[in-house]
């Protein structure tokens, strides 16, 4: 009773010190004392204060604001129109927390949308840009780079493929394959990727059946040769044909394309039916990659236990985040399969990409779009003071986070029109 009397007094006491001095609050000293220890942040004090974002074409752009005047960005692709409100709902469920927790906030946000489709799309994509977010805000919050959050690296620099984006052109031929082989091997590449698929090829019959006929197999095959025979046989070439086909064109194409030396033969049917590719895998020795379509470890789960692919290639801006990339790679190491991830975002997603495939064993190669060297608008968006590829290779950022800043400034004139811009 007494002990008790006398903290009553002393909170009492306390409180009325308080109440006349409020600069002289029991304990603050102490707190005053810690911030004073040069550090990047106070990370046991860190807040989520507000999650903003912003569109330019395909890409979504996360941005985590905290009360420590740091931030953290992260970017998703494909799935990501119509998804503002969503960004706004996933975000307020953060606010007010650590952003330190980054597997907690994933799995909180997962496992709460259950029922409103967080096992893929728009939902997944979404909560990608903010798990990557996260974890930008915990690196700049400890002062290191991703890849060491995630484990530390296995390489300080990660080999990329060039994709030649020649979908981008009419009707592209042979010599123009061989030209975009050329030019890319000039660049310093040493693996390169071509698209398979066109949905204009005067020779289709019919624009709904995609069974490729004999003309359209042979300018396939032609297309890849000319490109083979340009850069010789020590240069890997790897073709998609974004999932469009079916399985008697997919298997004759895979067979058609042996003598060439693929690296890989990308999404020859629709990525759904896994069990087709596995007959296709069985089928061939050209090497099936598929995964830019699947959601999540659990996307990857049945591919990997049947043997239905060679090698897997999630795209980290829609598949999950970095932490869900990193268990993708995780899972496909126990089958011995290569991790080769999709890359369709900016140098900002490109670099997120770059800390996973630094920290997992099995990392093979990481895509790269050849349009980065030829489109202004990729270098307006953000802002990195390093070299951002040097023959055919990424080297992985020492900054704290991802070690690129999205430039809003720059970024704003390409703005999705009628979409609220970071508000
Ligand atoms: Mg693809």
């Amino acid at each position: 009773m007494r002990n008790h009397n006398s903290r009553r007094s002393f909170i009492s006491q306390a409180a009325i010190a308080a109440t006349l001095s409020p600069l002289s609050i029991f304990g603050q000293g102490y707190e005053r004392a810690i911030d004073r220890i040069p550090k990047v942040s106070s990370p046991s004090s860190l807040k989520i204060t507000a999650v903003k974002c912003g569109y330019i074409r395909g890409s979504l752009f996360v941005k985590i604001y905290t009360n420590q005047d740091i931030w953290g960005c992260g970017e998703a692709v494909d799935a990501v129109a119509g998804t503002y409100y969503l960004v706004k709902i996933l975000g307020a469920r953060i606010e007010g927390q650590s952003p330190l927790n980054v597997h907690r906030l994933f799995e909180d946000i997962r496992k709460s949308g259950f029922f409103q489709g967080a096992q893929s799309g728009m939902y997944v994509a979404v909560l990608s840009a903010i798990e990557t977010a996260l974890w930008d805000l915990a690196g700049k919050a400890l002062g290191l780079p991703v890849y060491q959050l995630l484990g530390g690296k296995f390489r300080d620099k990660v080999r990329v493929y060039c994709d030649t984006a020649l979908y981008q052109y009419n009707l592209p031929t042979a010599t123009d394959f061989a030209e975009a082989a050329l030019d890319a091997k000039k660049m310093g590449f040493n693996a390169i990727k071509f698209d398979l698929d066109q949905a204009n090829d005067p020779n289709k019959y019919d624009r709904y059946n995609w069974t490729a006929n004999a003309a359209e197999l042979q300018r396939m095959y032609d297309q890849l040769a000319a490109a083979r025979q340009a850069v010789g046989p020590n240069i890997d070439i790897c073709a998609d044909m974004h999932g469009r086909y079916d399985a008697v064109t997919a298997h004759a194409i895979a067979k058609r394309l042996e003598p060439l030396n693929l690296m890989w033969l990308e999404e020859p049917v629709p990525a759904e039916n896994i069990e087709v590719y596995k007959l296709i895998a069985d089928s061939t020795t050209t090497p099936i990659c598929v995964g830019e379509n699947q959601y999540l470890a659990y996307g990857f789960r049945r591919m990997l236990e049947i043997g239905a692919v060679d090698i897997v290639m999630p795209d980290l801006q829609k598949c999950g985040g970095l932490g869900e990339g990193q268990r993708i790679a995780n899972l496909a190491n126990l089958y011995y399969i290569p991790f080769a991830p999709h890359m369709v975002a900016s140098f900002l997603g490109a670099m997120a990409s770059v800390h996973v495939c630094a920290a997992v064993p099995n990392f093979m190669i990481l895509e790269w779009q050849r349009y980065f060297h030829s489109q202004p608008m990729f270098r307006e968006i953000v802002s990195y003071d390093g070299e951002w590829v040097k023959k055919g290779y990424i080297t992985v950022s020492e900054k704290p986070g991802i070690g690129v800043e999205i430039n809003e400034s720059g970024m704003k004139k390409y703005a999705v029109p009628g979409m609220p811009f970071f508000e």
